[in-house]
């Protein structure tokens, strides 16, 4: 099957799939996105990644568009692609227009959406965990909108691979520890969990979202604070969570070793708990 595009309405080969060059996404990175992961031929937390995008939508002022005309569309090229595990990327770009700063008027928002499948996470990072750097956050201050706007996130995630590391955590200029390049950041202290409140300061994951619920029905507490750098190097597990690493051990921070040097038992347990919820596992152990 090759890898499938939509383009406002339209299904085609990804080879096929053209956006205009006054597209104000290119231009301004005046575009949201969702990236959504699909396990055995089923959409995991759908409904929380619409909610997000709404959320985006409306913080950017874009015209009100059809939240069940964007699940029609999402659900049709997922299905349309027959992946067994699958990632579907939707980005909406306020429209087509001559570059000119403010809104223009009667433009429609462009809808595209990409699915192929998921790169699997490489098992040594599992086993292993993954290395980290800290980098001074220079992003903006709505980090909690889902823009295409991700420039600092390319060049922290360049700056680690660089440096023999997987990624980068954000740390304000203040010294708090926001999150990673493209997921969210937990730490473990004496059996309780702590992350980062939900503040503009960044992005409210829906993987976050989902793992605080699997705390609160497991009992396992969990603060929502700010935290320094000396915090997170002291803790006894650290983990980052999005919708395609899920939940992945951080082993190594600024060359320092974290806890005993590999990932601790709460992460695993949240790992396995995380898959099963998103009907990953499941099935597996069906087979
Ligand atoms: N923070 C940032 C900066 C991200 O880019 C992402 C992934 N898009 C996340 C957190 C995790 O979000 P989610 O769990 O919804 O994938």
């Amino acid at each position: 099957m090759p890898e499938l595009a939509y383009v406002n309405g339209r299904i085609m080969p990804i080879e096929e799939a053209k956006v205009p060059i006054n597209d104000r996404g290119y231009h301004f990175a005046d575009a949201v996105y969702e990236f959504i992961s699909g396990y055995h031929g089923r959409l995991f937390a759908f409904e929380a990644h619409l909610d997000r995008l709404e959320r985006s939508l409306r913080a950017l002022s874009f015209p009100p568009i059809s939240r069940d005309s964007i699940r029609e569309a999402i659900e049709k090229i997922f299905q349309a692609a027959a992946l067994d595990n699958g990632g579907v990327y939707l980005q909406i770009s306020r429209g087509v227009a001559p570059r000119n700063h403010p809104f223009p008027i009667n433009v429609q928002p462009q809808i595209i959406i990409t699915v192929r499948s998921l790169p699997e996470t490489p098992r040594a990072y599992l086993e292993n965990g993954i290395h980290v750097i800290t980098v001074t956050d220079i992003r903006w201050g709505r980090c909690d909108i889902k823009t295409v706007q991700l420039l600092p996130n390319v060049l922290a995630r360049q700056q680690a691979l660089d440096a023999g590391a997987q990624d980068a955590i954000f740390i304000s200029p203040e010294g708090v520890v926001r999150e990673a390049t493209s997921s969210n950041l937990f730490i473990v202290k004496d059996n309780t969990l702590q992350t980062h409140p939900l503040t503009p300061n960044i992005l409210p994951g829906v993987t976050r979202g989902c793992l605080l619920e699997i705390c609160r029905e497991e009992g396992i507490p969990v603060q929502e604070i700010f935290f320094n750098h000396h915090t997170l190097l002291s803790a006894d597990e650290v983990f980052i969570t999005s919708t395609v690493a899920e939940v992945l051990p951080v082993t190594r921070i600024d060359g320092r070793s974290i806890g005993a040097g590999c990932p601790g038992p709460l992460t695993q347990r949240l790992r396995t708990l995380l898959e099963t919820q998103a009907g990953k596992t499941d099935s597996i152990n069906k087979k």
